[in-house]
């Protein structure tokens, strides 16, 4: 080890230069400009290097539900560091953060969600799912039903298997070739895709893709649909009230299991438990992830219902899948706790009654009538603003224009975090927000899209 010096910012940025390989990063465009470096951060805000705060609307990753800086969370895993900082759960043992989290998690899904595996993240999930699905109907005799159907522009993380299942064509291009049978339909994306139809029709326009390729693929090939509840990553697209109970109404009728992948949309962020409850349908099989321990310590969770854990536990003998870090007692224990104090603060209350609410109403008051905002869609703490070049009509922002990017880039230069996805600005901040930093956030992204106004339209703003 060499005595490394204390470090300020631009020593970091160099090193991290030299060094760092940054996740869906253009690393020579970031190593020319060097990254920021976060030190601190508590409650909705961060700091940097050079004392600079930030408000985040986007919670680290979508999963800082709780907020930075709970000391709950951080005695959690002192404490179990010191009882037990890891054994693993393959063989014949388990321990008491891992069985406490699983009755917690079947406490709180949906309907008989009551037996969970744990794995370490959201892909690490979705792989299981992909298994367990999978194995289930070849257990059930049916080994033909192999295809899983998703939707494009859904996200399912960066293994191979979850960029196969996800409909993102620049990871698809990088991680080819991609897992086989994999299909997808089209996204429920009114305000993009569907704007010469009612919102209630397009929907169910957009559920019957899925009959029809289950009908084009023969119904005894298809294993399962998967699908966020909002798309999160594509851009927080909330899809009309007709789309999920026709999903579900089409997955009853051909026995397929329907799978929620509530990775963002879990533990309150659309003002209940999980994303299923408030668009309305009940999965067979949920994954789970980021704010199950509000992004203190990485883990992930996958809950089944009776119909698929009777024939796990009664057909399968070995199920030949797991991590070292299934059930890693301190990520256990910091989602436990984390679990006790969105129940014990109200949280999910919070957030369906007060600053859900609030949020979406100032979000429409501040930034609707902007000439850069098309479109804003949202639900409890989560919304997507489409940037057009025309508002009256919709226009999109020819492909050289790189309008998310231009206003992201203000954000984060102005104090606020806020995330491009295409052309759609996201916001998906703590739950525990105040309304008083709503009101600040909101207030920045005004004058942020004021500055990208001016840079993409070449004109200022009277
Ligand atoms: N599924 C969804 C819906 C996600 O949003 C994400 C991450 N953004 C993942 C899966 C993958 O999670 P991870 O990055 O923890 O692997």
């Amino acid at each position: 080890m060499t005595n490394t010096p204390p470090a300020n910012g631009a020593t970091l940025r160099a090193t991290d230069a030299q060094h760092h390989l940054h996740p869906f990063t253009d690393t020579a465009s970031l190593n020319a400009k060097g990254a920021r470096v976060i030190t601190k951060a508590k409650g909705v805000y961060l700091w940097d290097s050079e004392g600079e705060r930030l408000i985040d609307g986007m919670s680290g990753l979508w999963c800082v539900n709780m907020g930075y800086g709970r000391q709950e969370l951080v005695d959690a895993a002192n404490r179990q560091m010191e009882a037990l900082p890891y054994y693993n759960t393959f063989f014949q043992t388990t321990n008491e953060p891992a069985v406490h989290l699983a009755q917690a998690i079947a406490e709180i899904t949906p309907g008989d969600l009551n037996h969970v595996f744990f794995a370490g993240s959201g892909s690490e999930a979705i792989d299981t799912v992909i298994r367990m699905v999978r194995h289930y109907w070849t257990l059930n005799g049916q080994p033909d039903r192999k295809i899983l159907i998703a939707r494009d522009n859904a996200y399912h993380g960066s293994t191979i298997a979850g960029a196969s299942l996800g409909g993102m064509s620049g990871m698809h291009k990088q991680a080819a070739p991609l897992l086989p049978d994999i299909h997808r339909i089209s996204q429920p994306y009114w305000y993009g895709e569907g704007r010469d139809m009612s919102e209630h029709d397009f929907g169910i326009a957009c559920a019957r893709e899925l009959e029809d390729k289950i009908l084009e693929l023969g119904p005894d090939n298809v294993a399962a649909f998967i699908g966020e509840p909002v798309q999160g990553a594509g851009g927080v697209i909330v899809p009309p009230a007709s789309y999920w109970p026709e999903i579900q109404r089409i997955c009853n009728k051909y026995g397929i299991l329907l799978a929620s992948d509530e990775v963002i949309c879990g533990f309150g962020r659309t003002g209940s438990w999980f994303g299923c409850e408030t668009l309305g349908f009940q999965p067979d099989i949920i994954s789970m992830a980021k704010g199950l321990s509000s992004g203190y310590l990485p883990i992930s969770a996958v809950a089944v219902g009776e119909r698929i854990a009777s024939t796990l536990i009664n057909k399968c003998g070995d199920f030949n899948h797991g991590f070292t870090y299934s059930g890693h007692p301190v990520a256990a224990a910091v989602a436990l706790e984390n679990i006790r104090l969105l129940r014990d603060e109200r949280v999910i209350e919070y957030v369906a009654n007060t600053i859900g609410p609030y949020f979406q109403s100032r979000v429409r008051e501040r930034l609707g009538d902007h000439p850069l905002c098309g479109h804003i869609e949202g639900v409890g703490l989560l919304a997507g603003i489409a940037l057009v070049k025309d508002k009256a009509s919709g226009t999109l922002f020819e492909s050289g224009v790189d309008v998310g990017t231009v206003c992201r880039d203000h954000c984060f230069n102005n104090g606020l975090v806020m995330r491009a996805c295409g052309s759609r600005m996201v916001f998906c901040p703590p739950l525990v927000i105040s309304r008083a930093e709503v009101d600040e956030m909101v207030e920045k992204a005004r004058a942020c899209f004021d500055l990208t106004y001016e840079d993409v339209m070449g004109e200022t703003l009277s």
